[in-house]
């Protein structure tokens, strides 16, 4: 594998995060130590090498499911005003399977043991956006991912346009006292994805979409935040990795 491809590759994501980071000072949800972001930090370049070393073995899987399947029964444009379309329906139907996936993810508790190192974080800000567990992608390309593959025949440009839309996943993550209010329906925020994060009782099963709260509007997981609403963030059981090697193992660590 290429470790420094790896590491390279980082750096736009990591430029994002840290611009992202700055721009959190203006206007914070809650006061934060840094630690925690540190952490992050380091965790999204080791997340980077070992995902390095995984997808390609994935990929050669799901290529071969696909092609096995008869690969992409829709073919989208990849020029004009119909890659503008395609583009649209790629990403709306990608949301669509990470809203169903992050359900299941929070419904089955071998999915649940991996996705609550998300959780864990209890200062919620833009570094936590890519603290998911280094297997989580690998399944993703083995389930949504394939059936994405599956449905469309996709083009590189439409890739490329999703690319860049998947970089507002930072977005929602940021520690910014931010909300659409009345329209938290339209697109996800800083406001919205906290709720999912909280720590509270409350807000346990709710507001799963990536991108588009609709999802959660179409299939009763929607909950509008209250004005001034932004609550602590972690697991209710307080656990949180002690390092990087428990991290990796988060799964199966004796808790
Ligand atoms: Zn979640
Ligand atoms: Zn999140």
């Amino acid at each position: 594998m290429d470790i420094k491809a790896a590491l390279l590759g980082t750096l736009p994501l990591l430029a994002i995060i840290l611009v992202a980071l700055l721009i959190e000072r203006t206007n914070p949800a809650e006061v934060q130590p840094l630690r925690s972001a540190g952490f992050n930090l380091v965790y999204t370049v080791v997340f980077a090498v070992v995902q390095t070393a995984v997808v390609p073995l994935v990929s050669v899987v799901t290529v071969v499911a696909v092609n096995a399947a008869g690969g992409g029964w829709i073919k989208l444009p990849g020029t004009g005003w119909g890659l503008l379309f395609g583009a649209l329906l790629y990403t709306f139907t990608l949301d669509l399977m990470e809203y169903l996936f992050h359900r299941a993810q929070h419904r089955f508790p071998v999915m649940w043991a991996m996705h609550s190192f998300h959780h864990s974080d209890t200062a919620l800000n833009a570094t936590t956006t890519n603290r998911h567990h280094w297997a989580e992608h690998g399944i993703k390309m083995l389930t949504i991912y394939l059936l994405v593959g599956v449905i469309f025949k996709i083009n590189p440009a439409i890739v490329g346009v999703y690319a860049v839309i998947s970089l507002y996943n930072v977005f929602p993550h940021m520690n910014l006292r931010i909300g659409f209010g009345r329209l938290s329906f339209a697109l996800n925020s800083p406001q919205y994805h906290r709720v999912h994060h909280s720590v509270l009782p409350e807000h346990y099963d709710c507001n799963f979409a990536a991108l588009f709260p609709v999802f959660d509007v179409m299939f009763g997981t929607y909950r509008e935040p209250r004005e001034g609403e932004f609550p602590p963030t972690g697991l209710d059981n307080h656990k949180r990795p002690s390092g990087l090697i428990d991290a990796m193992i988060w799964p199966v660590r004796v808790r």
